[in-house]
Formats: structure tokens, sequence, C-alpha cells
């Protein structure tokens, strides 16, 4: 039982509100919600229900064990596993959709498929320019063509993936869509059609129209990231665990690198970088409270993390702590953290603990 004080606040207005953008963006396409990493943070099996119920057709994940995890949660909607070749007995016990990148793979799943005496549909990978996984071009034509002599199996997917499609200058963006566009071609030549097929992450969702096909596969825009139309839908936040008013000269936290300069007033919050909260922070994250900025000083420590409230006035021992989120008329957004400390929303989002209570409103 995770009772913690720190806890991350899920707006599901916001995650429909997203949700609509996609939509608007996209028309009648499938959409395919991206939800491993436990929904980037937000609770997977929580999120992938009310994205359902709000009327998307697939749910994407990496790994296998995420996808066991949906099903036991209930969930019915196909799952795609994106990143996976090890599991191929669950993918038939869990009624999962692999995604293929290499024959022999496809052979394995085909011979487990005849054991049983039924089909499973797979989607087909290729790399198109991420470098990372799928046929590639010069190969694709004749492996696919392999593996769609197999018995048992069904084409149902013809996907991509975009390395830079969030880029303001698109030419390599557009020379991989180019490149599947040609495979897909080449592939219609040999009689193979696919009744999915897709390539767009949400940055072509936003921004590459021509990429969006029948299928889509948004992730951090669901979330409120990559637009300024798109609301955040976490709130991670906190209470104060002490407040203490301290002499110039103080040391805070571990290697005394932050010391008081003045008569201070300083909030500890029981939140860490076990927490996600990253160490990296030290010195230089803020958090809110009372509607104000409040700096972090000295190290971030596993479980609790230090604040100056020495300027904000009425900070008391029931003070809401806002890590990310609203407070009054300040926001701290995931981007925000990330900036900061060189990274993208995506880690920030995704490295909020398993201690950090996910609540829905
Ligand atoms: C993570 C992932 C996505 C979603 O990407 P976003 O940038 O979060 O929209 C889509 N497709 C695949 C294969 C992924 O791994």
């Amino acid at each position: 039982m995770a009772l913690q004080t720190t806890f991350a606040e899920i707006n599901l207005k916001a995650l429909s509100h997203n949700l609509s953008v996609v939509r608007k963006k996209t028309g009648n396409r499938n959409i395919l919600a991206v939800v491993k990493a436990n929904a980037y943070g937000h609770g997977a099996a929580e999120i992938s229900k009310h994205l359902l119920k709000n009327g998307i057709s697939h749910l994407g994940v990496a790994f296998t064990g995420e996808a066991i995890q949906l099903r036991e949660a209930g969930l019915e909607a196909p799952i795609l596993v994106f990143f996976d070749r090890d599991h191929i007995e669950e993918c038939f016990n869990y009624d999962l959709t692999p995604v293929v990148f290499d024959v022999n793979t496809a052979k394995k799943i085909s011979k487990e498929a005849g054991r049983r005496k039924r089909k499973i549909a797979i989607h087909i990978k290729v790399d198109t320019g991420m470098g990372r996984l799928g046929f590639t071009l010069d190969r694709a034509p004749v492996e696919i063509s392999k593996i769609a002599c197999l018995e048992n199996i069904i084409l149902e997917g013809f996907m991509s993936h975009f390395s830079d499609a969030d880029l303001q200058d698109k030419e390599f963006a557009n020379q991989q869509l180019k490149s599947f566009l040609l495979l897909k071609k080449e592939l219609g030549r040999r009689k193979i059609t696919f009744k999915y097929t897709h390539i767009a992450n949400s940055a072509a969702v936003l921004a590459m129209t021509d990429a969006h096909f029948n299928m889509v596969r948004p992730g951090i825009m669901l979330y409120g990231y990559g637009a300024d139309n798109l609301k955040p839908v976490l709130n991670l936040k906190s209470k104060v665990l002490l407040i203490k008013k301290v002499p110039p000269g103080t040391p805070i936290s571990y290697a005394r690198t932050f010391i008081t300069k003045r008569k201070s007033v300083i909030a500890t919050i029981p939140v860490g970088y076990a927490d996600g909260y990253n160490r990296k922070l030290s010195n230089r994250g803020e958090v809110l409270i009372n509607g104000k900025r409040a700096p972090v000083i000295g190290r971030v420590c596993m479980d609790t993390v230090m604040v100056d409230v020495t300027d904000i006035s009425g900070v008391n021992m029931d003070s809401e702590v806002v890590l990310i989120g609203c407070q009054g008329k300040e926001e701290i957004t995931a981007a925000d953290i990330a900036d900061k400390i060189g990274t993208i929303p995506y880690e920030i989002l995704t490295s909020i603990g398993q201690r950090i209570k996910r609540v829905y409103r």
C-alpha cells in the first residue's frame, strides 16, 4: 500500500480534451493509444479504460507484461506489443497482437498458431529511417513476402516509426514517409495488403496530415505535451512535511551544497528522486506553494526535498505543494522541468515512481 503524502492527480477531463484534439486532426481514423510505461506514468489500466470509453479502438504497449496487466484489469480491446519477440505463447493466451520485424519470429508465431489450430493477426514493422526496428528498405519486399506465405498468419498491419517528425524541418520525416509509401506500393504489387497502415506518432498527428493513413499512434499528446492547445493530464502534488526557521549559515541537505545566507524559512517536502523528482533538480528546481514559486535548495534526497519559503507568506504545515501543475497563477509543467535538466517531458512523466499513488479526477 502506498501511504505517501505525495500523489499524482490525473485529470481525465484533460485526457478527453487531448483525445478530442487527436480526433480533430485525424477525422475518423482509428486511434491506437500508446499506453506503454504505465501510460507514460499516468496509470495504464485507468487511462486505457477512459480512452476506450471515449472511442479509441486499439492500445499499444512496449512489452508483453504490460499487455497482460491490461488484460488482467479486464480490458478487451486489441493490444499491439511493439518491442517483444520472446513471449509468443502469451500472445495467444492473452490475445495480443505482436509487431514483427524478423522472419524467424514470424515462422515461430505461425508454427505456434498451427499447433493451436488458429490464426493470429500481426503487424509488420519496416525501418524507414529510425534505425531501430523493422525490415530495412532493401530487404523488406522479399522478407515480408516470405511472411505472407506463412500459414496461420494474418498480415493485419503495416507500420513504421518517425525519428524526428517533431522538428520544424520535415525533410527527413517526409523522406521516411516517401519510403513507407513506396514499400506499401511494392507490397501491393505483390498482392500483399493490410487492414491497417500506420506511422504517425504524436508529432505526425499534429503536423503531418499525409502520414495519418487509416490509423494513428499518439502517445505524449494524449498526456498533454507537444502542442499549446493540449492540456497536461498529470499534476504532482504534496504537502509540507515540516516548516522550520533557521539562522544564516545553516547547511541544507547532503554535501551541504546550500548554506543559508539569511534568516530563512525552510520547508521539507516528502518526495525525492526515488519518486522521479530528479536529483539534477538539486539547487535548480522550483515548486509552487501558496501560489508562489519556491526554489529547491540543496541536494534532492531519495525521499525528500527542501525548498526555501522565506519570501512566501502564510506557509504552514498544511500548505499544499505543487511539483507539477498549476497553483494560483503559476504553473510548472513536465516540459519546464525537462528543459531545466536537459531531458524531455516523456522521461519526467515516466519516471514518476511506483510509490506515488495515482488519483483520478
Ligand atoms: C512510443 C511510441 C509511439 C508514441 O510516440 P509519441 O511520441 O509519444 O506520440 C508510437 N509508436 C511507437 C512504435 C512507439 O514506440
